[in-house]
């Protein structure tokens, strides 16, 4: 059964996007913790980082370069977080893989 991002990358539910190619999208999350907070979401549903195999080492390359390309449109190159949590212990709470660009504002030490 498709998550709430399932949704969203089908259409079915609406979202602010900032990026979307065949293979990732990205949007705004819907409940920001900095002035840059943006979902970067692999379109294939996958759960999270521990279930990636070695055949999406592509993937995760290409979700580095477009956080790189959002990270210097946005201006905030010299300072963000790219973040993924893995599993409900790290706090994941939809469970389709996706990375948090997190950034805008001075983020302090990691808690
Ligand atoms: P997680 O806790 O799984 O790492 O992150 C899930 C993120 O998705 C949260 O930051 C939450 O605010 C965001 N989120 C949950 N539902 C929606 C939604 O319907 N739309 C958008 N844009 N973000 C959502």
């Amino acid at each position: 059964m498709s998550t709430v991002f399932g949704l969203i990358i089908q259409g079915k539910l609406p979202a602010k996007k900032i990026f979307e190619n065949e293979r990732i999208l990205a949007i705004e999350d819907i409940h920001p913790v900095a002035p840059v907070h943006i979902l970067i979401i692999p379109k294939k549903e996958i759960p999270n980082l521990q279930s990636l195999g070695p055949e999406d080492a592509g993937l995760l390359s290409e979700v580095v370069a477009v956080a790189q390309q959002i990270a210097e449109e946005k201006g905030i190159e010299e300072g963000y977080r790219l973040l993924t949590n893995n599993g409900p212990d790290a706090g994941q709470t939809v469970f389709h893989l996706h990375f948090h660009l997190i950034g805008g504002r001075v983020l302090g030490k990691m808690a």
